[in-house]
Parts: structure tokens; C-alpha cells; sequence
């Protein structure tokens, strides 16, 4: 009888994926079905099969013509339909939301009706086309370029505030008159397939959860982008930076994606498939063994004691902290609050979130970052110029710094939400102690002015300062003078002090967190702490990687903070792990002088002193 299929791939044990071969229980091989695997960057862990769906995102050319006389009144109902059409979805929008969401969403989406309805906007369109016979798409743009040299005279920020409405709602009609509608490009994905894209930003990941998808993979991005640290939040596998992927496959074609190694691999044989399916398996299993452990408390074998948090990006995710064995949140990204909309929160829908957040958690603490918002984290609205060299421009404390009322608005909104919870402030991209002193003092003006309205705060609310340049870190001693905690940010402590991009998978061989400057310098950033008795933890990427435990543990950190899927994991390998053995390994490893050299003995010494399978590390 002839054996089924399935049965037939799953005989064969073993697949040599460098060499392309299968070999079977019975030690025979065989060249694998020619499939074809791309290399890309291990964004987010987790296998993912699927046929792909291929985003296309052409940038919108706007067309100008002239419209002859005749034809003139039909250009000026096209215009009004696209006005009519776009009010109705607003209209629907609203209800949607109606049912779920706060008053704010709902007052902005009133504003865009009534802009729809603005003489300065439609009539002055409508005169453009009648009076200089042009499309109207054309005339449109015409009538924003005038609205905008009107309102870039006026300081107040309420004006540029209708202006970066009126821009996305001009924005909005464009599309509408170009493409016929204003469909999202990702609105026709279809239900678990796996999303090949050129590239997409953290504000466009941070909306993937709406579309069901099993994983994505896109051409550009590093490891520590915060494309991949979305993904990893909303355990979504992924692969970044694999080179030409949406012109080598098509839409509907089958694909493996292996998040956890960093491979794509399109039109796979059914030994693959088979293959994958039972690492899937594997993969549970060790999971669940690892959440087993969650209770247990987070110490090595000779029992120094750590902290393990998670980092958030959305509000979402505070419902799986618990389950994974997080002891607070040691780092929420809060300008994720800030993107995919065309105003910024109020201080009141800012109070309520981080109210939220700090009572959902406690007793536990939560560490909020103030805006860090800039490089690669762009929102919409319009007054985030484009910089030429972002990850160097006005980001994070600079941004806020400069733009003091939306500043103060989350400055105020956290000290209100400080009295419901173990609620701590941190700053984020800190290059000068002048930056803290100029925090402190809003601050203190904040303070003032809540206790003048009688509007409870906790007066000691802890302040701490992200370690993410290499001055923080040279001043880091004045620093901790001045704070009640420092956390060192890995992932731009590593961009700034090597200078190599985050996000530019043409420099990623080159990102190097074993690297003898990233050692020195945050063993310098501990001492500072301990000199000052402050805590010092870590909360970049560095902290979740099972390969640089050791050294992070033996650097004498109390406290990591990682994306919470891989709290358990990393709680395993400390439970593995002496204290004094790390230390000696943290304290050899300083004597490398090459990378190379450090990497490769900080690997040796992992898979001498724990069990690299029982700890899903192997794939690694
Ligand atoms: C970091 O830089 O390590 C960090 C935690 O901040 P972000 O990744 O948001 O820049
Ligand atoms: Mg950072």
C-alpha cells in the first residue's frame, strides 16, 4: 500500500538546511525540493506558514491638467463627491467609535467634518478650478499651499494644530480624486497570510495586530529597530533586511518564515514544511516548560538576586505581563501613543492611559519614558519636519525640550497618574546634565501648579535618566547625583558609540553589543550607580538575548527589562547561572581586545555553563 504523503515527510528526522539536504531515520539522503532561502535578520522569535501577500506602496503621483470649459462644472462635482464621500466615512468612523472610545477620538473626528465644510477650503478650490481651468487635484493642492503660508504666521500652537488637520484632510481628498478611494493598502490582506513588504515603519507595525497576520518579513530594518521591537511585542514573527524579497516572490505563494534564525524560505518542499511544523511543536513545548518556572523567584544558583520587567510599546499588552512573570514595567514607550493619528493625545486621554497602566500593575512599579519621539518613530502630524540626519536631530528630550506645551502636557498628566500606583518618570536620549536640570524645573513649575488647583501628585516621584549616549555615560556620575535611577538604553548606547545605524540593515554585521566599547562603557554607567547608591538596570535589547545574559549578570545589574516573552527564558538561564561564575566571565571578557575574540568566548563560555537546548537556544 502506498504510504500518505504526510506520512512520507514526517520518516525523515533531520534537514541539513546549509548543505540543502534531508536525511532520513534511516541515515539516507536526499537533495531537498528546490526551494529558495534568503538570509535576512532575526527581527521577532517564531515560525510562521503562509502564502504571502506582497504590499505594494507606490508613492502618489498627484496629476495636473488643464480642464476645458465645458467640463469644468463635472470637475467641480468630482471635487464634491470625494468631499461627500470622505464625510461619510468620518461619520462612520464615529459611530465605530461611538461605542468604544473616549470623547477625544470623537471631538477630533467633529473637527474633520467641519473642515470638510470650510469655505477657505472647498470654495477656494472650486475658484482655482473655475478661474484657472485646472484639475481638481491641482487646485486643491493649490488651496493648502495659500492656507499654509497663512497659519505659518501665527505662533500659537491651536494653529498649527488646524493646520496639521487641514494638511491630512487635503491629504485625504488627494488620495480620494488619484486612486478613487481611500482604502488602506493593507485593507484587502488576507486573513493569516504572511505580509512581504519593502519596509514598514513602527507606527504601520503597531497596527499589523488589526489584520490577523501570521508574521511579515520586509527588505530593510536592523535588530534593534523599533519595526522589530513592535513585532516582538505583538509576538509577531519576523525577518527584516532580506534583500529583494518582494520581487522574489509573489502574492499567494507559499513561504516558511523562521523569525528566530533570520530565514525566508519561498516555495518550500513538503520535507520543509514538515520540518518547521514539528520545530513549531518543539517550540511549544519548551515554552511551556518555561512558564512553568514564572512563579519561581528570578535568582541564581548562588542566590543574587535580579529583577526581571517587561517593556511596552502598546497599552494592549499589560494583560500578558502577568503571565510571563513580569515584575513591573521597566520601560513603556510612550510616543507609540503619539503615532498612527493626526493629533497628539490630550494631557486628559495621556492621564487616563498612564493611570491605567500604573493601577494595572501595581504594587508593582511602572517606569513611563517621556515622548521619544523622532529617528525612525515620525508621527503624522505635520510639525515634525523631516531632518537630514534624524537619528542626530531633534529626538527625544531635544523634541520635547523645544516643544515645551506639549512637553508639560505629559509631564502633567504623569504626575497626576503618580498617586494611583508605583508610578516612576524616565528621560529619554539625555546627552547633558543641563537637559535634567531643565526637566527638574518644569517639574517643579508642574508641581506648583497642581498643588495651587489642589490636584493630588506624589511629591517624591522617582526620576531617572536612560544611559543611551556615550555623554550620558562620561557624565554619568554628575547624572546620578542629580536622578533616582538609571537604565541603560543598549540599542542606541550601541548606535551612538559605534556609530552604526539601528535600522540600516547595510551596516548590521557592524552593530555589535559584545564589542569591547559597549563593555566598558556601561561597566563605567554601573559604577557611577553604585558610587551615587542608585539602581541601574538595562531596558534595550540587549537585556532579552539569551547570549548576553552572562555578561549583563555579571556586570551586576538589578534589574533588566525586555520584551515580556522573553522573561521566562531569560529567568531560566539566571536560575542556571552562578553570580560569581558570571563575574569572572564579565571580568575576563574585558580583556579582549577584538570583538571577534569577545564574541566567540562569551558563546563558549554560555554553552559550557548552561543547557542551550533545554533553553531553546540552540537556533540562535
Ligand atoms: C534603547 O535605546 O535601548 C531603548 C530602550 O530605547 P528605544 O529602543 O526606544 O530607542
Ligand atoms: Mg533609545
Amino acid at each position: 500500500m502506498q504510504k500518505k504523503p504526510w506520512r512520507r515527510w514526517f520518516t525523515y528526522s533531520k534537514i541539513n538546511l546549509e548543505k540543502n539536504r534531508i536525511v532520513n531515520t534511516k541515515g539516507r539522503e536526499k537533495p531537498i525540493r528546490k526551494s529558495l532561502h534568503l538570509k535576512g535578520i532575526a527581527a521577532a522569535p517564531g515560525i510562521a506558514m503562509g502564502q504571502a501577500f506582497v504590499l505594494e506602496k507606490s508613492p502618489l503621483q498627484i496629476p495636473q491638467y488643464w480642464i476645458p470649459v465645458k467640463e469644468l462644472n463635472s470637475e467641480i462635482q468630482r471635487f464634491q463627491e470625494s468631499i461627500l464621500k470622505i464625510n461619510e466615512d468620518f461619520l462612520r468612523i464615529k459611530e465605530r467609535l461611538c461605542k468604544y472610545e473616549g470623547q477625544a477620538q470623537i471631538h477630533i473626528l467633529e473637527s474633520y467634518g467641519m473642515i470638510l465644510q470650510d469655505e477657505l477650503l472647498v470654495q477656494n478650490t472650486i475658484d482655482h478650478i473655475k478661474s484657472e481651468h485646472i484639475n481638481a487635484e491641482w487646485a486643491l493642492q493649490k488651496t493648502l499651499t495659500r492656507i499654509k503660508s497663512v497659519f505659518s504666521n501665527f505662533e500659537e500652537s491651536y494653529f498649527r494644530e488646524r493646520q496639521s488637520d487641514i494638511d491630512y484632510i487635503g491629504q485625504k481628498i488627494i488620495e480620494h480624486l488619484v486612486v478613487g478611494n481611500t482604502q488602506e493598502p493593507m485593507s484587502n490582506l488576507p486573513l493569516n497570510s504572511i505580509l512581504v513588504a519593502q519596509d514598514l515603519s513602527p507606527a504601520e507595525t503597531s497596527e499589523l495586530h488589526k489584520y490577523r497576520i501570521k508574521g511579515f518579513v520586509t527588505e530593510v530594518g536592523g535588530e534593534t529597530s523599533h519595526t522589530a521591537i513592535v513585532s516582538r511585542a505583538m509576538h509577531l514573527p519576523a525577518v527584516l533586511g532580506c534583500k529583494q524579497i518582494t520581487q522574489k516572490i509573489k502574492n499567494g505563494e507559499t513561504l516558511i518564515l523562521d523569525g528566530e534564525a533570520g530565514i525566508v524560505i519561498l516555495h518550500p518542499g513538503p520535507e520543509e514544511l514538515a520540518h518547521y511544523q514539528s520545530l513549531q511543536k518543539e517550540s511549544v513545548q519548551a515554552d511551556k516548560k518555561l512558564l512553568k518556572q514564572i512563579h519561581l523567584p528570578t535568582e541564581t544558583l548562588d542566590h543574587f538576586r535580579l529583577h526581571l520587567l517587561a517593556n511596552i510599546e502598546l497599552v494592549e499588552e499589560i494583560d500578558s505581563l502577568k503571565m510571563q512573570g513580569a515584575e513591573g514595567i521597566g520601560l513603556f514607550r510612550t510616543e507609540f501613543l503619539f503615532l498612527n493619528r493626526a493629533q497628539a493625545p490630550s494631557e486628559e486621554e495621556q492621564f487616563q492611559i498612564y493611570k491605567k497602566v500604573v493601577e494595572s500593575v501595581y504594587p508593582l512599579p511602572a517606569t513611563i519614558r517621556t515622548l521619544d519621539i523622532g529617528a525612525d518613530k515620525i508621527p503624522t502630524q505635520h510639525k515634525y519636519k523631516s531632518e537630514p540626519n534624524p537619528a542626530l536631530g531633534l529626538r527625544a528630550i531635544r523634541f520635547c525640550l523645544k516643544e515645551k506645551t506639549l512637553f508639560k502636557a505629559q509631564l502633567r498628566a504623569l504626575l497626576r497618574a503618580s498617586v494611583f500606583g508605583r508610578l516612576k518618570v524616565m528621560l529619554p536620549m539625555i546627552s547633558s546634565l543641563s537637559e535634567v536640570a531643565q526637566v527638574k524645573k518644569l517639574l517643579e513649575e508642574i508641581k506648583e501648579e497642581l498643588s495651587a488647583k489642589k490636584i493630588d501628585y506624589d511629591p517624591h516621584l522617582p526620576l531617572g535618566v536612560m544611559v543611551e549616549t556615550p555623554s550620558a555615560v562620561i557624565l554619568a556620575r554628575e547624572i546620578a547625583r542629580e536622578v533616582d535611577f538609571l537604565s541603560i538604553g543598549t540599542n542606541d548606547l550601541i548606535q551612538y558609540s559605534l556609530a552604526v545605524d539601528r535600522i540600516n540593515e547595510g551596516v548590521a554585521h557592524l552593530y555589535k553589543p559584545l564589542h569591547p566599547t559597549v563593555l566598558r562603557l556601561m561597566k563605567m554607567t554601573v559604577q557611577a550607580a553604585q558610587e551615587a547608591h542608585i539602581p541601574v538596570g538595562v531596558c534595550g535589547e540587549m537585556a532579552s538575548s539569551p547570549w548576553y545574559i552572562l555578561i549583563l549578570l555579571g556586570l551586576g545589574f538589578s534589574q533588566l527589562s525586555m520584551n515580556a516573552l522573553s522573561i521566562p527564558r531569560v529567568k531560566g538561564m539566571i536560575r542556571a547561572l552562578s553570580f560569581r561564575e558570571a563575574k569572572a566571565v564579565f571580568e575576563h571578557a574585558l580583556t579582549f581586545e577584538y570583538e571577534q575574540d569577545l564574541e566567540s568566548f562569551v558563546r563558549k563560555e554560555l554553552k559550557r555553563l548552561v543547557d542551550v537546548d533545554a533553553l531553546k537556544i540552540s537556533r540562535i
